[in-house]
């Protein structure tokens, strides 16, 4: 696919590597081999995911003229850290909303993600209850900086509408051509599955270029119904952008909903085991939110042989690693 008649930023400069676990597929048992695509090392502020869908969206942003972003998230918004990053390097203002989903949980002296917000320079953050409308909260931002004299752009959450998604389309491509270098037939691909550009971006890349390796979508919020539903939507909006004329068959979005535990961002015990052991046998840090309990879907696939015994399984790894230490109790 050419995605190079996109405008973007160019902040992915070389593939990101993809890394053998050896120990860690050892600690669980040798049934399968797992690899792991290393996005937490994207470049921009700590790394994450998001890196790769804002190289598209604010190059949008700039070629409206916009010199104010603005964007939303949870209190420890990996997306925000991210957003606000770019803006820096970039000279743009960066305002957040952020959304206030477990009620209290917004401290203004808070770690992780949150700390970042301020060393960076975060222009102003609004806080909101969970459950608010986002894009009209963001909206009515716009809207104040616009009196101002600003030229405010809305960045949606998580990045993921088909400008962000188009990120991993191109991850998608970067991981084929990767595999292809180093002949390696990797039989699935497992992603967490958040606000949908990440999953429906690689089912696109996938779907794209034929390729025979599928994916598969760990939840972190939402049951596996809704999830694949919206997924799916942004997927299609994403191959209609990038001009691709078969429709995506719903049957490429698979996702598994039994890892979510209590809520988004609420811990549970099978996310501090794979943040251990994924620390304790290869040195790599996941995150409470997203990594770590998607990693957690996977142990426990593997577990139960849900992957063909011998299959060479490929996580990926989409960062978060500064949540963590807003995370100190969970793991003590
Ligand atoms: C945002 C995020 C995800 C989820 O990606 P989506 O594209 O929102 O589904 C996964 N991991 C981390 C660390 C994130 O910050």
């Amino acid at each position: 696919m050419d995605l190079n008649r996109f405008p973007r930023r160019n902040y992915v400069q070389s593939a990101t590597p993809i890394e053998e676990l050896p120990a860690f597929s050892k600690a669980l048992g040798g049934k399968v081999n797992l690899y792991i695509k290393r996005d937490d090392l994207l470049p921009g502020c700590a790394g994450g995911n998001k890196t790769r869908k804002l190289d598209f969206c604010i190059a949008d942003a700039m070629k409206n003229g916009a010199d104010t972003i603005i964007t939303c998230g949870a209190v420890q918004s990996n997306h925000c850290r991210l957003t606000l990053s770019w803006s820096v390097k970039e000279g743009l203002d960066c305002h957040l909303v952020l959304e206030e989903r477990v009620a209290g949980s917004y401290k203004e002296e808070g770690s992780g993600n949150n700390f970042l917000f301020h060393l960076m320079g975060v222009k102003s953050i609004t806080v909101v209850p969970g459950g608010s409308d986002m894009v009209s909260e963001m909206e009515k931002v716009a809207v104040k900086l616009r009196e101002k004299g600003k030229q405010p752009y809305i960045i949606p959450g998580g990045a993921s509408n088909a400008i962000g998604a188009t990120g991993y389309v191109a991850c998608a491509e970067e991981i084929q051509q990767q595999l292809f270098e180093s002949n390696l037939v990797i039989d699935q691909i497992v992603v967490p599955s958040g606000s949908a550009g990440t999953h429906a971006g690689v089912v696109v890349g996938l779907f794209g270029t034929n390729s025979a390796t599928s994916v598969i979508g760990i939840n972190v919020s939402r049951t596996k119904e809704v999830q694949e539903r919206i997924v799916h939507k942004l997927a299609v909006e994403t191959a209609c952008r990038l001009g691709i004329r078969e429709t995506i068959p719903v049957n490429a979005v698979n996702c598994f909903d039994n890892y979510v535990g209590p809520g988004y961002s609420l811990p549970t015990e099978s996310m501090v085991e794979a943040v251990k052991l994924l620390a304790q046998t290869e040195a790599i840090l996941l995150d409470p939110v997203y990594s770590g309990k998607a990693m957690a879907g996977l142990i426990d696939l593997v577990r139960n042989d849900y992957f063909v015994p011998g299959s060479k399984v490929l996580f990926l790894h989409t960062g978060g690693s500064p949540a963590l230490y807003a995370y100190l109790d969970t793991f003590r």
